[in-house]
Formats: C-alpha cells, structure tokens, sequence
C-alpha cells in the first residue's frame, strides 16, 4: 500500500446499484417466482419447452437481427470487445516481423478476430516494415533503417491502445429473439418435427433513460414458434398462450390490440403511399416524425405527440392496402381468435420498424402502468431465421416485459393477497422454541421433520428465555411457536402455541405433525385434494 493512502484516512466507499438496475428483495421476489412458476405451467401446456441461451452473443448477432440503425443497437447496447485469448508476443529487439506473422497467423485461425480493422492495422504495420526492409542496404539490418520510433508508436496505437480489436465484440442481449434464431440454427433444430415451440426468461440489457417500468436491465419472458407453417391458427395460439397467462395471473385492465402490417408484397407499396401522404403535410410535423418519413415512415404511427394526432387520423390505413394472401391471413387470425374467445381490438397504428416483421402484430397494455403500459409485444416474423443464414423458417413470438407485469400486479391489490403479500421476513411456519441442550437435540429433529413435511421453520441458534423466543416468533409472523423445554422432551408430550389466539395444546410428535398439516390444508383448500 502507498504511503499517501496508508495515511489517509479514507471512508470506506459506498456502493450503489448501477443505475437503471435495481436488487429484487423479499418478499417481492416470491410474487415473481409466482409469475415465473406460472409461466412455466401454463407454457408447457401449450407444448412449449423451456430454452436459455447466454446473456452475451456477438455484436453482429443484434446488429442483424434487430437491425443497425434501431435506436437499441445502435445507442443502446451494451457492447464490448472480449479479451483476446492468445496475444501475438510483443515484439522483441524491434522485430515486427515476427509479430506481424503471428498476428497473421492468429488471425487465420480466429484466434485473433478478423474483423477489418484488426485487418487494416496489420496492413499498415506490415507496409511501414517492408518499406524498411527495402530501405535496409546490405549487412544492414532492417530495424536501423525503419525510424523505430514510429513502429513503436504504431504498436501502441494498434495493440496496446485498444485500436484493435483484440477480442470479438460482444453485446449483452437487449432481447432473445435473435439468440432463439441463432439457437435453432445452431442445433439444426429445422430437422425437429415442426414448429419448434420455445419459451425463455431472463435479464435483458439497453441503455434506456430509466423511468419508473422502464430500466437498464429489466426482464423478459416470452416464446417463439419456428418453422412449419404460418398458418392463422398458429398466431392465434400464441396469443392465446399469453392471454391465458395473464388471466391465471388475474392481470387487471388487459387490453390486445392487433395488426397486420402486411409482408413484402404489399407493405412496401403502402409504405410509399404513406410516405407521399406525410410529405403534404411534413410542415404540421414533430422534427421526429419529420425525420421519420425518410427513414421509416411506419413509426410516425407510432407518435404519441398530441398536435400530430389529427393528422395521423387521416392517413392511409394499412388494413385497406393488404394485397390479398395477406388480408385472408388477418381475417383468419380474426377468427381464430374468435373461436379461442380471445377478445381484442383492432389497431390499425400497431407497427413494428423492423423489415422481417410481417402479418400479426400484437400488443398487450395493462393497469397502473402510466405511460409504459405495454407489457407485452409480438409478432410474425418470418424472413429472420433466413437472415440469420438458416433456412426458410416461419416465425411468430412474444416478449412479455415480466418488470412491468409485476408492477401492474402489485397495482391491483387482488393479486397481492394471492401472492401472500406480506412483511420481508414473514413466512414462518413454525417457531421453535427452544431451552437446555437435550431440548436442542429434540428441536432439531423436529425442525428436520417439519421442513421435511413442507413447513417454514425457524431454529433459532443460541438459546432463548421462552418469552424472548415468543416476541421474536411473532415479530417473524409465525402461526405457531414449538415450545421445547425440559419437560416436553421428558414426557414426549411438545407444547405448541398458536400465536394469533394465544392458546396451548401439547402434542406428541406424530400428532403435531398431523394437526399441522390439516391446518395448512384449511387455510389452503387447493392442497386437500393432493
Ligand atoms: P420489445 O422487446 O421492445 O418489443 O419489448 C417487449 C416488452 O418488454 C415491452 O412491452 C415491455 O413490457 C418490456 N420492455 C422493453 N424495454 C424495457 C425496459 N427498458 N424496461 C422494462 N421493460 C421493458
């Protein structure tokens, strides 16, 4: 340690969450193991199987997928260049030669990435030292010729300034969708029977402007369906899937709204059309949706600017321009969803930017969520696998934004009596009370048996004075203390206290546990019949 900070003496630093995350506490985390408990049951009885792919993927993977020029990969990602796992060797007496061979060498292996910047800094150290090689006359060596100087400063500017890309580039995940594709790829899941019915959570990554429903990394749940057809039927499933998920979660104010925004044939057509229509009246325009109408006119539907919501009204509507595959498609979607009972309305503004999404697109908003009140989003998107380099593959999926859904959930107080709302540390079972150490053998028998039995029980460590134990059971909300004294391991006969009416009733072991467990079934009517 340096003397300067030997001296000093310095606060120990706080530490803080990066902002735009936040720890997920008791007992808030028991409502999401609820909702993730339900997705699971509820997905798999749609056939569908659990996939997790890893949180960091190339770059390029995103860039593809999502697109270069979304706002969340190109502002948003969190990118960086991965360490490189084998360095060429620093070059040694000056001789470049050497490293940039290696550096060829390692890059003809992948082993150093070849990307072209790596490419262009080896070209250009390689032309400054074949230059000085010609230069070199004979018995001379080269080193002396080429201004060592400038190599050196070459070599730190390229290797050791990070100018190169001395690892690939990685992002963590701002979505999985590409990683499903990338995945399905990757394990040649098109030789599967199709469709490949798949289902993921887990912490997505963007550098967003956080807001209350709105983080830095923030959670997903959602599930694709890849390859087979792309029959109507098929969409409407999926959106039954979800449907069915919030319903079991008693999600309060569900509103889906649907679209179609046509495939290559004709959204193309209507694009222009629209884009013609936005330029008469570019002058009443936001600069956003003034930008918009050269870059991707389809997102000036989007705008939620109160002055542009006049014109928005009168624009052309998609529905009315669907060439003819397209518009049998909704209709039979339509229906579908009909012959579910899935209600919905239609939203002729629901567009995605992106050019392999076609056909359905859905939304899904629920209560109490302010302006983020989207917490679900999906649609067909047909062309990605393809772009992904795999083959033809029909596709439709969902990202169910599980932090808002919480939110929502935690909003409307029906679902926090369901989910056992209730202090941090509640939860207990069973307190046992413990005094004298054969009491302390005895107790944590008992404790081993409980828990076995599926009670919450707590041991305390160290011994007790009985009203000391009491305080503490009912500062944890427990239902019952287990008193263990002396005399109850002696006559075999346990004392047990419910704490909400104060009353006693000593038991033996066997009927302890019996009578636990008809309470529990009392008060929870969905574990009499298991
Ligand atoms: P997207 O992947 O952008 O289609 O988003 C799907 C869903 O994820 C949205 O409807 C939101 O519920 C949720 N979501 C997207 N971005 C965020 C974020 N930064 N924070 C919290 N939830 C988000």
């Amino acid at each position: 340690m340096s003397e300067g900070i030997a001296k000093k003496e310095e606060k120990p630093r706080k530490f803080q969450a990066i902002r735009g995350t936040r720890d997920l506490l008791p007992p808030e985390t028991a409502l999401w193991n609820r909702v993730e408990q339900t997705a699971h049951e509820v997905f798999a009885t749609f056939g569908f199987g659990e996939t997790r792919t890893p949180i960091f993927e190339q770059a390029d993977l995103f860039a593809r997928a999502v697109g270069g020029e979304t706002d969340i990969v190109s502002k948003e990602m969190y990118t960086f260049v991965d360490r490189l796992e084998k360095l060429p060797d620093p070059p040694t007496l000056g001789d470049y030669g050497a490293f940039i061979e290696q550096a060829e060498k390692l890059m003809a292996t992948e082993e150093l990435p070849a990307v072209p910047g790596n490419r262009l800094a080896i070209e250009r150290m390689k032309r400054i030292w074949d230059q000085g090689n010609v230069l070199g006359t004979a018995g001379e060596s080269p080193i002396e010729k080429v201004d060592s100087a400038v190599l050196e400063e070459l070599y730190k500017m390229v290797v050791l300034k990070d100018s190169m890309e001395l690892g690939q580039s990685i992002s963590l995940r701002p979505e999985a969708t590409a990683s499903i594709c990338r995945a399905y790829i990757e394990h040649g899941m098109q030789q599967l029977s199709q469709p490949v019915k798949l289902y993921y959570m887990g912490p997505m990554f963007r550098r967003e402007r956080p807001q209350k429903g709105r983080y830095r990394q923030f959670y997903q749940i959602g599930a694709e369906v890849l390859g087979g057809s792309d029959a109507p039927a098929i969409d409407a499933e999926v959106i039954e899937m979800v449907m069915t998920f919030f319903d079991r979660l008693e999600l309060q104010g569900v509103q889906l709204d649907i679209n179609s925004i046509g495939d290559r044939n004709c959204r193309p057509k209507y694009v222009e059309l629209l884009r013609a229509e936005l330029l008469k009246v570019k002058d009443k325009l936001g600069p956003d949706s003034q930008r918009r109408i050269e870059t991707n006119p389809l997102r000036v539907l989007d705008s939620k600017l109160e002055s542009e919501q006049g014109i928005i009204a009168t624009l052309p509507r998609i529905a009315d321009h669907l060439c003819e595959e397209c518009a049998a498609h909704y209709a039979a979607v339509k229906h579908q969803l009909e012959m579910r009972g899935v209600i919905y309305r239609e939203n002729w503004r629901l567009v995605r930017g992106l050019d392999y999404y076609m056909r359905t697109t859905f939304e899904i908003t629920a209560q109490g969520l302010g302006s983020q009140n989207a917490v679900c989003g999906g649609g067909r998107y047909d062309g990605l696998v393809e772009l992904l380099g795999g083959p033809p593959t029909k596709g439709i999926g969902f990202a169910i934004g599980e932090d808002r859904l919480i939110l929502s959930l935690q909003e409307s107080t029906s679902s926090l009596s369901a989910s056992g709302k209730a202090p941090a540390q509640q939860g207990r079972d069973v307190y046992i009370a413990w005094m004298g150490e054969r009491a302390h053998a005895t107790a944590i028998r008992a404790a081993k048996d409980l828990r076995k039995a599926g009670f919450s029980v707590e041991l305390p460590p160290v011994e007790q004075k009985f009203g000391k134990a009491l305080g503490q059971a009912d500062k944890l909300g427990a239902k019952y203390a287990l008193i263990l004294g002396d005399n109850e391991v002696s006559e075999g006969l346990w004392t047990l206290k419910t704490l909400a009416d104060g009353s006693q009733q000593k038991l033996t072991e066997p009927d302890l546990l019996t009578f636990l467990k008809r309470e529990k079934a009392k008060a929870d009517p969905s574990l009499r019949s298991g």
